[in-house]
């Protein structure tokens, strides 16, 4: 298998390859891996895919929780919306996570490299031919030699500029916003450097304040408009309008690190052909409005990689991957369209924008931030624990309010145990909340699959669960079945009509 791009997206696909006992070889044509921190948000559902390979640990070592949001107008605190731990009971990591992408990249590479896999750098794919059987791979090595490899199948998580999707002639589609982004990692002080978001409404531009771990460093990221970047070549910090930035009392002490860059919103047409498949910005691409991004080019990646190596290992039929594109590319497009419309909302311009933007956000956010139903809805949306895929050829069944195609629930299970711990074991798995029959037990062990049987508590009804159900879980933590049949009929068939031989090795 030859994975192409070491961005979290390539990353994270190797990295559970490799613990899936898949042979892997990665490479990237850069030299080393990227120093600037990017993507910033590290959101739960990715931490729960991380914590499935030991990572979590270290990756949430790194970040800093996001607490709370504050909104400014004309340099005073206009409202302050309160996360806390939003997520709580919801899942086990119930916040945001602020980390540089440089950073989070260093905790992949380390888990990778604990794998026995290194990133094979100044590597680059020159080209490629899908044989029916197989794939045949042209690769530049350091020296300037060309390599021939071959290789069952092969992965672009080669970036938003993706040289496999444009040799496979898949589409693009989508836009470029007019604005210019700047992004700046500084060393700062003033009342914004509190650990915290801080966000100005002045203008019809976007300026957000990120907390970075260490004393006084954050990371500033902004737009400038087309005329203003129109005037410039090369841009600087020097360039950029300092008002609100003088009006937020932030005294800059040093710029380590300024870049510019256009955002698009564009969907591939596909997420692969034949042999040959998309993961990341290679397949979509997006404002940064809702640190969204970067996670769903590991959700591409997780759901790719087991899937790709039970089909590899002989325990499901190829037809297995033709279900990645419909699950992944249906949440790309959701998504493009969201981030667009709200990134659009935040960036109008005209006196009834600044009106919703300067008089009705401030009041009404906060408030609506107070309740309950509200705070779990955005945990659910913002974390992407609310992905399903209900309604795709894998998803089956209902039991309680869970049905095939969610994310199995979480749930504590007291003095730090809880039921995704069973996750780590990256394996088809079945679990049943109560009593498990023994007939279910039998189905299970002759199928290969580890049944997980949790003691009944109230507080499992709460996400959804029915006692004495049966969940029969992916090995990326989605429900396939949710069925309350006990006696272990349903799972035959379900595997049976799939093709599914869900060894337990
Ligand atoms: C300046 C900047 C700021 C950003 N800020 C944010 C932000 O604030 N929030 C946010 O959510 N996202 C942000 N992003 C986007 C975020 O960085 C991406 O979503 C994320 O990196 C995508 O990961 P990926 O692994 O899919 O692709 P990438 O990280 O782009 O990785 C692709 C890799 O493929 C390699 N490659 C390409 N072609 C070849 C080839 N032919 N052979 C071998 N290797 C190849 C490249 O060298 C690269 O390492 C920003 C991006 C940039 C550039």
């Amino acid at each position: 298998m030859l994975v192409v791009g070491a961005g979290p997206t390539g990353l994270v696909l190797a990295l559970w390859l490799a613990r899936l006992g898949v042979r892997v070889r990665i490479i990237d044509r850069t030299e080393a891996p990227g120093t600037t921190s990017r993507a910033l948000a590290v959101q739960a559902r990715t931490l729960e895919f991380e914590r499935q390979v030991g990572l979590s640990d270290a990756v949430v070592a790194q970040g800093v929780p996001l607490i709370a949001v504050n909104l400014w107008v004309a340099g005073r605190k206009v409202a302050r919306v309160e996360f806390g731990a939003m997520g709580v009971r919801l899942s086990p990591f119930p916040y945001a996570l602020i980390t540089p992408q440089d950073a989070h990249e260093r905790v992949l590479i380390a888990g990778l490299d604990a794998a026995g896999i290194s990133v094979e750098r100044k590597t680059t794919l020159r080209g490629f031919e899908d044989l029916g059987d197989r794939v045949r791979a042209r690769v530049a090595r350091p020296d300037g030699r060309e390599e021939e490899v071959e290789v069952a199948y092969l992965a672009g998580c080669d970036g938003a500029s993706s040289d496999v999707r444009e040799a496979l002639g898949i589409g693009f589609p989508g836009g470029t916003y007019e604005h210019l982004f700047y992004v700046a990692d500084v060393d700062a002080s003033g009342p914004v450097i509190n650990g915290e978001l801080n966000g100005a409404l002045d203008e019809a531009d976007f300026l957000a304040i990120f907390p970075l771990r260490g004393e006084g460093r954050a990371r500033i990221v902004g737009t400038i408009r087309a005329e203003a970047a129109a005037r410039h070549t090369a841009l600087s910090w020097d360039d950029i309008g300092k008002d609100v930035i003088a009006r937020l009392g932030l005294q800059i002490l040093r710029v380590n690190w300024f870049s510019t860059y256009h955002v698009h919103h564009r969907v591939a047409d596909r997420f692969g052909r034949g042999r040959v498949f998309l993961a990341g910005d290679a397949a979509h691409i997006h404002s940064p409005v809702g640190g969204q991004g970067m996670n769903t080019g590991i959700g591409d990646a997780v759901n790719l990689a087991w899937k790709l190596a039970n089909v590899v290992r002989g325990h499901a039929e190829t037809a297995l991957l033709e279900t990645y594109e419909p699950e992944r590319i249906a949440f790309a497009r959701r998504l493009v369209a969201t981030t667009d419309r709200v990134f659009t909302g935040i960036t109008r311009r005209g006196p009834l924008a600044r009106r919703v933007r300067l008089r009705v956000v401030p009041v009404v956010l906060p408030a609506l931030f107070r309740l309950p139903a509200v705070r779990r809805f955005m945990f659910r949306t913002i974390s992407q624990t609310v992905i399903t895929y209900r309604g795709q050829r894998l998803s089956a069944g209902r039991a309680g309010r869970v049905h095939g195609g969610d994310r199995l629930p979480w749930v504590s299970l007291g003095e730090g145990h809880d039921n995704f711990a069973a996750l780590a074991s990256l394996a088809w798995q079945a679990h049943v909340y109560g009593e498990a029959s023994t007939t279910l037990r039998e189905t299970c062990r002759a199928r290969g699959i580890a049944l997980h049987a949790f003691t009944w508590r109230r507080t499992m009804r709460r996400p959804g669960l029915l006692r004495n159900a049966f969940y029969l879980v992916r090995p990326d933590g989605y429900v396939a079945l949710a069925s309350t049949d006990r006696a272990g009929t349903a799972l035959a068939s379900y595997l049976d009509a799939r093709g599914l031989r869900a060894a337990r090795d």
